[in-house]
């Protein structure tokens, strides 16, 4: 069955407040859709629908309740340098300022995260923490160039020595490529440092001590918060099947198929698209592959009071499967905790995308963190888009896209899927303002 919505009506003429404005379709419920519809609906202007695949909103940053617990798709927390930026999500939900207590399993030693360079040369001292002096001193005094890939941006930054121990293991294992085909620019934006001053100096988005956390129904809190005063503009169950853009009309026309099976077509003159790129250049019928990492996550239910001290356990050495394990009810103050004699654990796991629980189990085992007896029961949930993979040939194939989409007039891309880009939901909220603040001030002309 075909159902045709209501045509939309073109601009309004200017000072005509009660005409009607343009509806913008907004394609996805995660936080970058939901930003910018709770932005537009500011405004008396901001006329939009969002589309969501899914029977509810909040994609990667969603959470959800098993045995009485909140829990994240992996667990997500909340720092932001951009102070006005982190009162305004601040005042949307109610967070816990938590310290952090984090942790790296490196070479098989337990070191704090993030890394301290004078705990590094302690734990590796005389003969390592000797060559990793020496590396790095010989990488900061050798010529600087324009660096191709990751593993020459990581080795002339940080020397060769902390490279092979620490970047090069996480990069490979997280990415699932050689360091050599990861671009130099996945450093840049993930790490955050730009060498050994800035982890001596502490001051970049790595060195938090601190992050905020809401204080009940886990981080899916803010995507609810954004989501409650625009539900009526919101329709889950809606999947993205075909757009086509009629030129002669300006006029962009997006079938989805609905919960019941039924085809339900938009037109609108504005799309704000937060999938990933590929599959929007696909659905406009061009094909430039962008991969995304893959990443399976294990929780368990694990029958004790609490296992870890930390929020969240790194492991950098390629013989762990596991990338990061975080315990949920470390993410609260223990006072506001309840006496529940259980805890859940969540592990994260690219390496092995068909990775058994019982693989995390066993391997939680010999880090000490659990016992396998004490394991009620294990659930996993498998995200195909988890991380944007830069390798050597995305930055082209991204200029390749901008060219393509250049034909497509108010097609906006937004968040981590949509502009391949490692986002975090503050960054992704403020560019969603600036959007929705361009888009209603050429309205408003
Ligand atoms: C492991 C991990 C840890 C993270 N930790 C943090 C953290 O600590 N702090 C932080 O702030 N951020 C963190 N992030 C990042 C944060 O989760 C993302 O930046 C943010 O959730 C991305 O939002 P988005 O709307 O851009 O994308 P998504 O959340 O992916 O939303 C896209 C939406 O589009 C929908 N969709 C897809 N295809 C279709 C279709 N055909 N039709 C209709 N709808 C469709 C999807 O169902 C989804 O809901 C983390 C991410 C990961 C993977």
């Amino acid at each position: 069955m075909h159902r045709e919505l209501e045509p939309q009506i073109p601009a309004a003429s200017a000072g005509n407040e009660n005409a009607t404005r343009p509806e913008v379709v907004i394609l996805g419920g995660g936080i970058a859709g939901l930003s910018v519809g709770y932005h537009l609906s500011q405004s008396k202007y901001g006329s939009f629908r969002i589309y969501e695949a899914q029977d509810q909103v909040g994609g990667l940053a969603r959470s959800f309740n098993w045995h009485d617990a909140d829990c994240d798709i992996a667990p997500h927390r909340l720092f932001s340098q951009n102070k006005a930026l982190l009162k305004t999500l601040l005042s949307l939900v109610e967070c816990n300022k938590i310290p952090r207590r984090s942790k790296i399993v490196l070479d098989g030693k337990w070191i704090n995260d993030p890394i301290s360079i004078l705990e590094l040369l302690r734990v590796n001292f005389p003969f390592r923490s000797l060559r990793l002096m020496m590396s790095y001193l010989t990488a900061r005094l050798s010529i600087k160039r324009p660096f191709g890939n990751f593993d020459d941006f990581a080795k002339a930054s940080y020397g060769h020595e902390l490279n092979e121990l620490f970047f090069k293991p996480y990069a490979e294992k997280l990415l699932g490529l050689e360091s050599r085909q990861i671009a130099a620019a996945w450093g840049k934006r993930k790490l955050r440092v730009s060498g050994f001053r800035d982890i001596i100096r502490k001051n970049t988005k790595l060195y938090f001590k601190y992050f905020y956390y809401p204080k009940a129904g886990g981080y899916g809190a803010f995507a609810r918060a954004l989501g409650k005063p625009i539900k009526h503009n919101i329709e889950t169950q809606h999947s993205l099947e075909k757009i086509v853009y009629r030129a002669s009309e300006k006029i962009y026309e997006c079938q989805f198929r609905n919960r019941q099976g039924d085809t339900v077509t938009t037109r609108s003159p504005a799309l704000v698209s937060t999938l990933p790129l590929s599959t929007l250049l696909n659905l406009l019928g061009h094909s430039i592959e962008f991969h995304y990492r893959k990443l399976r996550l294990v929780y368990l239910h694990v029958n004790r009071d609490r296992v870890m001290d930390e929020q969240w356990v790194y492991f950098i050495d390629k013989s762990n499967i596991i990338n990061r394990v975080s315990e949920f009810k470390n993410f609260y103050p223990r006072q506001s905790q309840t006496k529940k004699r259980s805890t859940i654990l969540c592990a994260e796991i690219t390496s092995d995308p068909d990775c058994s629980a019982s693989a995390v189990v066993e391997e939680l085992q010999r880090m000490k963190i659990i016992k396998a007896v004490d394991v009620l029961d294990t659930k996993r949930i498998d995200i195909a888009n988890a991380y944007p993979i830069y390798d050597t040939h995305y930055e082209r194939k991204l200029a390749e896209a901008n060219e393509i989409l250049k034909q497509y007039p108010d097609l906006f891309l937004l968040g981590r899927q949509a502009e391949f880009s490692h986002q975090d939901i503050d960054e992704i909220f403020d560019s969603a303002q600036q959007m929705a603040a361009r888009y209603l001030k050429v309205l408003a002309q």
